[in-house]
């Protein structure tokens, strides 16, 4: 299993922002499930539960009110309720064919993620209405967290009261920028205004973790703005903040404006200057008290406040995933279903399960996966990996390992591996050199 690394992609110095994804969020790349492979989800179907892997359940709202200017998902703004109320009960026969086979029937949530798209776009009786059905089929009780991504322009106090009645835990509010200006040139449809008073009212209701989303690098942001971001996110005092590098993957309008003009370089802040922002935002929020916990997080009591979704899904637990282009893991199978309403709606209207695309991992690809998502981390030890998987990362990526100490990304010890602040901030450009040879061919983070 060791890998060699005769030419790290890790040399090549990328500074201007150019379209493409970095950001590592799952492993193997997508582009390498296929069609040819979603038996294996079926196989994993018809098999017994297990009984010590934990079950999460996701669930994806696709409707948006506008559409982002750096938005790369299937959104749809212009769906009326009737069509909406379609697509949960096309979700909800999904959930229930799924949930009546061998694998995941009697099984309970022990996390449960609303993802979008807009989650908070529904009304609270189609909310009520898709979270009674989803009760049913697996139930939530002893579910450690029910996260719902929330934009604040969608929510009022109805909304608001109507998410917390229906059991949500964690609420994560897609903030991004404070600055009403920005916000518009970037195609948000909230405004500043909407943030405090969703935020105040969702205080109030006694939600467990609310977090705020905020990206470093917005078109036309400035360090000034960016300065002010992080002083209305810290007296606000959210249980935690996330806070993304902007990226332009090729499918945003920002792309298609950037292919029209013959740009190559998209018109936002230089990969160099997103990461001083965060690195700034990181030092402002540990002024204030709060723990850097990955390279993503700041934390405000990290003993109370998890990331159940993120941290289960990263150590490999099954993640049964339903509606449009969702993705989910079953018994060592990832998997994605249709990516568009119209062939997802008629694969569960024809009686089919509606999964497009599929990978069966191997025993080295969940170890490679576990590792490098859990360097986001910024700290990993050895132990755990020689004891789940008998093997040592000393010894599967010492070239990548050495190159990250040598360029001062990392420090490693006896006990594992410590990414330095620099590392943190481009960590995802730097997992790409610890995939396997024949996964790194389409290694990218322009
Ligand atoms: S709110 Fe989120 S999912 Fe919807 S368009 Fe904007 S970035 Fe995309």
């Amino acid at each position: 299993m060791q890998t060699t690394l005769e030419s790290p992609v890790i040399e090549k110095k990328v500074e201007k922002t150019e379209a493409g994804n970095y950001f590592v969020s799952n492993y193997p790349p997508f582009s390498f499930w296929t069609p040819e492979q979603v038996p294996f989800v079926e196989r994993v179907l018809h098999g017994q539960a297990p009984s010590r892997v934990p079950l999460g359940v996701y669930f994806h709202i696709p409707f948006c009110r506008k559409r982002c200017h750096f938005c790369y998902f299937k959104v749809y703004t212009d769906k009326n309720a009737g069509e909406i109320k379609a697509y949960i009960d096309a979700g909800m026969r999904e959930m229930e064919r799924l949930t009546a086979k061998p694998y995941l029937n009697g099984r309970k949530a022990h996390f449960v993620y609303f993802g979008g798209g807009t989650p908070s776009y529904l009304s609270v009786p189609q909310l009520k209405d898709l979270t009674d059905r989803m009760k049913a089929l697996v139930p939530w009780d002893e579910a450690e967290e029910v996260a719902f991504e929330a934009e604040p322009g969608t929510l009022n106090e109805t909304k608001l009261t109507g998410i917390r009645e229906v059991g949500v835990t964690r609420l994560s509010l897609g903030v991004e920028n404070f600055d009403d200006h920005i916000l518009e040139s970037n195609g948000r449809a909230h405004r500043s205004a909407e943030i405090g008073k969703a935020y105040n009212f969702a205080r109030s209701l006694g939600f467990e973790h609310i977090n705020i989303d905020l990206i470093a690098g917005m078109m036309n942001e400035t360090e000034a703005n960016w300065k002010v971001c992080v002083a209305k996110a810290i007296d606000m005092q959210p249980d935690a903040v996330t806070i993304y590098q902007m990226e332009v993957p090729f499918n945003t309008t920002i792309y298609q404006q950037m292919k029209a003009e013959g740009k190559v370089t998209a018109p936002v802040a230089d990969w160099q200057i997103k990461r001083d922002w965060v690195s700034y935002a990181f030092d402002e929020f540990q002024k204030a008290g709060y723990t850097v916990t990955s390279a993503y997080t700041v934390v405000k009591n990290p003993k109370r406040i998890k990331f159940v979704y993120r941290d289960s899904l990263w150590d490999g637990a099954d993640l049964l995933s339903c509606g449009v282009a969702s993705f989910g893991h079953l018994g060592g199978v990832h998997y994605q279903n249709q990516a568009d309403v119209g062939p997802y709606m008629q694969a569960v209207d024809s009686g089919k399960l509606p999964i497009f695309r599929a990978y069966q991992t191997t025993h080295e690809d969940r170890f490679v996966r576990e590792f490098i998502l859990k360097l986001k981390l910024g700290r990993s030890d050895w132990a755990p990996y020689i004891k789940k998987y008998g093997e040592d990362p000393r010894k599967h990526f010492g070239p990548q390992l050495d190159y990250l100490a040598k360029e001062g990304f990392a420090k490693l010890d006896d006990a594992g591996v410590s990414l330095t602040r620099t590392g943190l901030l481009q960590v995802d450009r730097l997992l790409h050199d610890f995939f396997l040879p024949q996964h790194r061919q389409y290694a990218r983070y322009t």
